[in-house]
């Protein structure tokens, strides 16, 4: 059954300045968009779509995502991020490994494991992954 928890609200960049996103749980939405990685959870401004239930890292590294996207006023966000990848693919000839060194998701994933890093992190983080190759 799909489980919609609606207004969550995270704080923005230290600033008193509230985020509101929804979680869709048990999803079927990122199993079909798993077209060349397996996709878990994925990140569609304002919603976060999981095919489970979100765990909290999982929601760390989302709200990650939802920082970044707001960044690029969302198309922006998707215009880079596909460019990342194709650039990555191109270079390393792995989907997979192309998807770990896209920079907004090098700064998730270094970052997912504190709740608290979304709280306190400054705009365009992600900018220190550029071409950090796991
Ligand atoms: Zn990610």
């Amino acid at each position: 059954m799909i489980n919609i928890r609606n207004f969550n609200r995270s704080l923005f960049n230290n600033r008193a300045f509230i985020m509101k996103y929804w979680i869709i749980e048990n999803s079927r939405i990122p199993q079909a968009l798993s077209l060349f990685i397996n996709i878990w959870a994925i990140t569609l401004y304002p919603f976060i779509i999981c095919q489970g239930k979100l765990e909290q890292r999982t929601r760390t590294h989302e709200i990650i995502h939802l920082h970044q996207q707001r960044e690029f006023l969302l198309i922006g966000f998707y215009l880079l991020y596909v460019a990342f990848w194709v650039w990555g693919a191109l270079r390393l000839r792995s989907f997979h490994a192309a998807y770990r060194a896209i920079p907004f998701e090098q700064e998730a994933y270094a970052n997912d494991a504190d709740p608290t890093y979304p709280l306190n992190r400054k705009s365009h983080s992600w900018i220190k992954f550029i071409r950090n190759e796991q």
